[in-house]
This record gives C-alpha cells, sequence and structure tokens, in this order.
C-alpha cells in the first residue's frame, strides 16, 4: 500500500539538465519520467510542478540589466518548457499526462484550475502544473507549496540533487550533518536554504508536510511513496 494517495512532486529545473550545466538533459528526463511511471503504476495521484532555472531565471536576467518583471516571466516561460518536455517523456512510455498553465495559452496547455487538475488525477492522468504561481517575484517552491494545498495533496515531494535537508551545504561544509525530520519552525530559524520562506510559511499555515530527499538516485520517488525513511520530512 501507498503511503501517500495524492503528492505534489517538485522538481527543480536545474536538476533536469544533469551533468551538461544547461537545458535538458534527455537521459536525466526519461530516468524521472520512469521513477514517475512507477509510482502512477502504483495508483497514487501524481501532481507536479517543475523550475525553470536550468533555463532562465528572473534574478539572473534583472542583475545583468533586465526588467524583473520580464525577467520573471521568462522564468515562467522556462517552467513551461521543462513541463512540455516531461509530459512528452511520460506520454512516450504509456504514462497520460496532461500540462496546464498559471497564465493563458491555450493550445500549448489548459488554463490551470484546481478542480479540473483534481478531476484529472483522479482518473489516473499525471497533472504538470506549470507557469509557477503565475506571479512575477515568486518562485516554483512558493507555487509548489500553493499548489500542494490547492489540490489537497498528503504531501510535497520536493525531490533534489542532494539526499535531505543538512546543518549547512554538504558540498561545502563536510561535517554538515543530515536531519531525518525536522519543524518548519526549525527550518525556517536555522535559516537552511531548503526552500524559500514564502514558501515554507504556506506549507506551515496549511499543514502541508514535506520531504525533501534525491531524485536523482533511481526509485526513491517509490521508495519515498512506499514510506521508507528516504531523505528529511519536514512537518509541523
Ligand atoms: N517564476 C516566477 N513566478 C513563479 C515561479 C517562477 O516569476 O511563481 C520565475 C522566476 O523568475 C524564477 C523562474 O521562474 O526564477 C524559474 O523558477 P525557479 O527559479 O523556481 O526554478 P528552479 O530553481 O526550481 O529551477
Amino acid at each position: 500500500m501507498a503511503k501517500f494517495k495524492r503528492i505534489l512532486l517538485k522538481l527543480s529545473g536545474e536538476s533536469l539538465q544533469g551533468g551538461q550545466g544547461y537545458g535538458i538533459d534527455r537521459d536525466r528526463l526519461a530516468e524521472y519520467a520512469e521513477q514517475i511511471k512507477d509510482v502512477a503504476s502504483a495508483g497514487v495521484q501524481i501532481g507536479i510542478v517543475i523550475g525553470g532555472g536550468n533555463i532562465f531565471r528572473g534574478l539572473s536576467g534583472a542583475a545583468s540589466g533586465l526588467d524583473r518583471v520580464k525577467g520573471d516571466q521568462m522564468g515562467m516561460l522556462a517552467t513551461v518548457i521543462n513541463s512540455l518536455a516531461l509530459s512528452s517523456a511520460l506520454t512516450a512510455i504509456g504514462v497520460k499526462a496532461r500540462v496546464m498553465t498559471a497564465v493563458r495559452m491555450e493550445p500549448i496547455g489548459e488554463f490551470y484550475n484546481k478542480w479540473a487538475a483534481i478531476e484529472a488525477m483522479s482518473r489516473g492522468e499525471v497533472v504538470i502544473m506549470s507557469c509557477g504561481t503565475g506571479q512575477p517575484y515568486f518562485t516554483t517552491d512558493t507555487g509548489s507549496s500553493l499548489r500542494g494545498i490547492e489540490i489537497e495533496a498528503d504531501v510535497m515531494l520536493k525531490g533534489t540533487r542532494v539526499d535531505g535537508i543538512y546543518t549547512a551545504d554538504p558540498e561545502k561544509d563536510p561535517t554538515a550533518t543530515r536531519f531525518d525530520e525536522i519543524s518548519y519552525d526549525e527550518v525556517l530559524r536555522r535559516g537552511l536554504r531548503v526552500m524559500d520562506i514564502t514558501a515554507i510559511a504556506m506549507c506551515k499555515e496549511n499543514n502541508l508536510p514535506i520531504q525533501v530527499f534525491n531524485m536523482d538516485q533511481p526509485g526513491n520517488l517509490r521508495r519515498v511513496i512506499d514510506g521508507e525513511a528516504v531523505g528529511t520530512f519536514v512537518h509541523p
């Protein structure tokens, strides 16, 4: 029995780039699609939010002189590109998937609405919700908190390149240790940069737990679904 009935899976854009440093790595994309298929076949309802950092981030645009709002709109479009790529990879292996957009752009994607998303997930379709929140000055982490709460997900699963939340950045500090579990308040108090403050605050206020785990380890998504202690659990 799967531990969760409905999940919101957050994937960062950066992890889609694999080792190539930019854009979409085909092998990584296919591997993610396989992991998602495995979980879908276990009967779990799946909503997905993908970032766009492998293509464009509004903040870096602003740093190089671009208008921030236009830069953020470019970032949101980057999430659409990633979402289309993932839906295509899922369809290619026989998983029904649809892309919704928080900004109107039919026929590229259907304009997001909560009830249509839940209905599709209930029918076994994977729903990829793109454009984050649809508003500038937000991130896709906040987009996934928002969507996770809206679709009444049991948990937000944040798939990253590290295997959980550490006391410090494990890539920079060899003495960093990993939490098996931690509260939202502790994450905020320690200033741990697992997600932005807005995203954490939304999850806290609406009681959406978060599991942070390494999605680049094949089979890990299924392990989380099966209730294995993989990564770090963030709770009230
Ligand atoms: N973005 C935005 N509003 C949102 C979500 C995303 O403006 O609700 C823009 C923002 O510029 C952000 C970019 O889209 O930098 C890509 O998203 P994010 O940085 O969250 O991607 P990730 O780091 O997960 O790859």
